[in-house]
């Protein structure tokens, strides 16, 4: 074992604290990373919360969030083919799965049937809790850690590793593309992904944010269109217009209101994870055989493969880097939905306590 340094909430609404705590050694085909920066998802709030209790197991404590984590290899086991002491590296939400399932063969990993290990709030196969990346390091089994754009600002490119896969999986799957409307519900820090990852795929974007508050923001991200779901007009002018909606909205809403603005076939994609469950009338999805889905980050493959089309379209998020002194502020500030667009700690900040 080896000593590391984060910050953890002690218990559940706790404010975060300095926490040390022990690392695994690193085994024979163990990457360890010195995190440099690692974004605040508003998962990370959810869940030292405790606000996921109805659907998942009681959340683990203490908790070292962060799943948005990049930084530099230091160290690497005897076997470790993929990566080499000084690469740009990241890992995301999951850092093991079982390998051999259905769905870890083609790359889901994400969906593993026997056990997605994840990056913190989970436990690893002997049964021991995992600690995220509000940390100064990690390690990660290398088939588990992914490589960073060597072209863009590492600290922009941290959240990729659950806003940016969380996005991208879903407008691939449903081939968001050229000659398909896509609209991207809440500008956060998964919508702002959204609207780039969409506008670089080649859809045509429109932002449905609470007011118009964000309009430019949206327009200079790659929005085509910009509306206001305060204003009722919107959901007339809009119905029956769009291919796919992705909603990342992590408060309860009506959905139907929602679903009333797609085409025939059209699908409505949740990502946003509300506290309660959210009622759907039966009418609103027969009428234009319309779809309901969700969708959860993306597999190590893919997730590769979105940061290397990133790194080919130019594509990193806008961020925010404070210091890990001010992760409780940062939180708040998500809370209220002023956040431009994502909070990225800087974990060099770490050292002055
Ligand atoms: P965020 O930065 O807080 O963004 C959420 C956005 O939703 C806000 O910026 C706001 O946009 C809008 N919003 C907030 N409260 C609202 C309300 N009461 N009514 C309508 N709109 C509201 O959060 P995030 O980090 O992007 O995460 C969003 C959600 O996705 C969370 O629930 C998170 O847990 C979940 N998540 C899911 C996955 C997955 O794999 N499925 C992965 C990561 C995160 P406007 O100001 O534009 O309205
Ligand atoms: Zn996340
Ligand atoms: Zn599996």
């Amino acid at each position: 074992m080896s000593k590391s340094k984060g910050y953890a909430a002690l218990t559940a609404k706790a404010q975060l604290a300095p926490y040390s705590f022990e690392r695994r050694e690193t085994r024979e085909h163990d990457v360890v990373i010195d995190i440099e920066y690692c974004g605040i998802c508003h998962s990370d709030i959810h869940q030292t919360r405790d606000e996921w209790s109805d659907y998942q197991e009681e959340s683990i404590f203490p908790m070292v969030p962060g799943h948005e984590i990049a930084g530099v290899v230091s160290a690497v086991g005897s076997k470790v083919t993929k990566y080499k002491v000084g690469d740009k590296v990241g890992a995301g939400c999951f850092v093991d799965s079982c390998r051999n399932c259905a769905e870890c063969q083609r790359g889901l990993e994400q969906y593993c049937s026997v056990q997605t290990v994840w990056t913190y709030n989970g436990r690893d196969k002997e049964g021991a809790p995992t600690y995220g990346g509000y940390a100064d390091r990690i390690v990660v089994d290398e088939n588990y850690v992914l490589r960073m754009p060597n072209n863009l600002p590492l600290d922009a490119c941290a959240p990729l590793l659950c806003a940016g896969i969380t996005l991208y999986s879903p407008l691939r799957h449903w081939k968001a593309g050229p000659g398909k409307k896509v609209a991207i519900v809440g500008l956060g820090g998964l919508g702002h992904m959204g609207v780039k990852l969409a506008h670089a795929l080649g859809a045509e974007v429109t932002v449905l944010s609470q007011s118009l508050k964000k309009q430019a923001d949206g327009k200079r991200l790659g929005a085509d269109h910009f509306d206001a779901t305060s204003d009722p007009e919107t959901f007339t002018k809009l119905a029956g217009s769009f291919d796919l909606i992705i909603n990342t909205v992590s408060a309860k809403m009506d959905w139907n209101q929602y679903l009333s603005l797609l085409r025939v076939d059209g699908t409505l994609v949740v990502v946003g994870l509300p506290e309660k469950d959210v009622p759907i009338s039966a009418f609103s999805l027969t009428a234009r055989r319309r779809s309901v889905a969700g969708s959860q980050i993306g597999g190590i493959r893919e997730t590769q493969e979105m940061l290397d089309f990133c790194s080919k379209h130019g594509v990193a998020c806008d961020i925010e880097v404070v210091p890990i002194q001010k992760v409780n502020d940062a939180y708040e500030r998500v809370l209220k939905s002023d956040v431009r667009y994502r909070f990225v700690i800087d974990m060099a900040s770490l050292a002055k306590g």
